[in-house]
């Protein structure tokens, strides 16, 4: 078996041990004689998988009972416009700008009200922090932040104030990367395919005094509040991701569960950056100290041919998925959870050679 090591910013790599559960439970899934893909969602079987994810996912993350928990499809992106159809009703939002994803959200809320942006991480021509500073209007129906910037590189670690406002947050490529204290936020969702599992569910993370305010005039299946009620079970959820996000959930839980996974998280972070402020003649990071992702770490080098020269031998030396999102170019090493910290340490090793060769 050869396997590479994969800095896909998503969908990303996986844990291994997860991976090989679910290849010996493919066929006979816990001697029932069937594939869990042929399991009814209604069926005993199905169900243990569905409440031990749920359980799991409010243990690791202290989940306080006023909140709920949902799985969802539609991804992130379904989300951008599932937030302001409940929440909006043609009134103001304000949004904070973080680069291409939180543009994304703002442009689909336009479609019912009137978005605004609060705060803007962007300087010059380029995105360079998490702003925690906000301009807040005072009849806004909620904020609307990205917790990790996945393509520019940006990440909160603590998050503004904002006062009573219901805070609403993208959190598809770090939930789940430290401890969070669930009750600052009205609603929390994230695609399970860069930090917590396969693609094909979005989970989301609702207050539910929040989501019994969301309106009611489209159909139910884009409603919180009836995904809630019916325990995301209202039509066939997807069974199969829900089940291996739960696997992952297993995983973490094995691995010191999210304080574990911030020690791992911060570890792989100060190695990277480390060799790049040991070198801004070689490395440019765009993203100031203190908003530099943990998850994403976007930098560059002195030209686009090195970059590409390093892209080839860093792929021939089996490290692959490093090339930054087309939009900003560069290099950008994606160190989700699951990320072993051995391997960042690998790359930033053959980082360090790359620069004394050429540098
Ligand atoms: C990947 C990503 C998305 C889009 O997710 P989909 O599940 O593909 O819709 C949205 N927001 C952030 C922050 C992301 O990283």
């Amino acid at each position: 078996m050869s396997r590479v090591i994969n800095f896909s910013p998503g969908p990303a790599t996986l844990p291994l041990s997860v991976l090989e559960e679910v290849r010996d439970e493919l066929i006979d899934f816990r001697g029932s004689g069937m594939s869990l893909l042929e399991h009814s969602h209604r069926g005993k079987d199905y169900e243990a998988v569905h409440n031990a994810a749920n359980a799991d996912l409010r243990e690791l993350l202290s989940i306080p009972d006023t909140h709920t928990v949902l799985w969802m499809q539609g991804g992130a992106t379904g989300q951008f416009a599932f937030v302001p159809m409940s929440f909006l009703g043609g009134g103001v939002a304000d949004y904070v700008n973080t680069g291409s994803w939180s543009k994304k959200a703002f442009e689909s809320a336009k479609f019912y009200g009137e978005p605004r942006w609060a705060g803007t991480g962007k300087e010059g021509d380029k995105f360079v922090r998490a702003p925690m500073t906000l301009d807040l209007s005072a009849d806004a129906k909620y904020v609307h932040l990205t917790s990790n910037a996945t393509i520019m590189g940006i990440q909160y670690d603590a998050f503004p104030d904002v006062g009573d406002k219901p805070l609403v947050a993208d959190m598809s490529s770090d939930l789940l990367w430290k401890p969070l204290d669930v009750s600052k936020f009205a609603l929390i969702y994230a695609g399970a395919q860069k930090n917590l599992g396969p693609a094909g569910v979005t989970l989301v993370i609702a207050r539910k005094d929040f989501i019994e305010q969301g309106a009611k005039d489209f159909p139910e299946i884009f409603q919180y509040r009836y995904i809630a009620e019916n325990d995301s079970l209202q039509n066939t959820p997807p069974t199969f991701a829900i089940y291996m996000v739960g696997k992952v959930l297993k995983w973490v839980k094995a691995n010191g569960g999210a304080a574990g996974m911030e020690a791992r998280n911060r570890k792989k972070g100060e190695l990277l950056y480390g060799l790049i402020d040991a070198h801004p003649e070689f490395f440019r990071c765009p993203v100031e100290q203190g908003s530099r992702s943990v998850m994403n770490a976007v930098f560059r080098l002195p030209t686009e041919e090195l970059e590409a020269q390093f892209l080839a031998e860093t792929k021939a030396a089996g490290m692959v998925n490093l090339k930054g999102h087309r939009s900003v170019g560069g290099v950008r090493v994606s160190m989700y959870n699951a990320m072993e910290p051995e391997n960042v340490a690998k790359l930033v090793e053959f980082m360090d050679a790359f620069r004394k060769k050429h540098g």
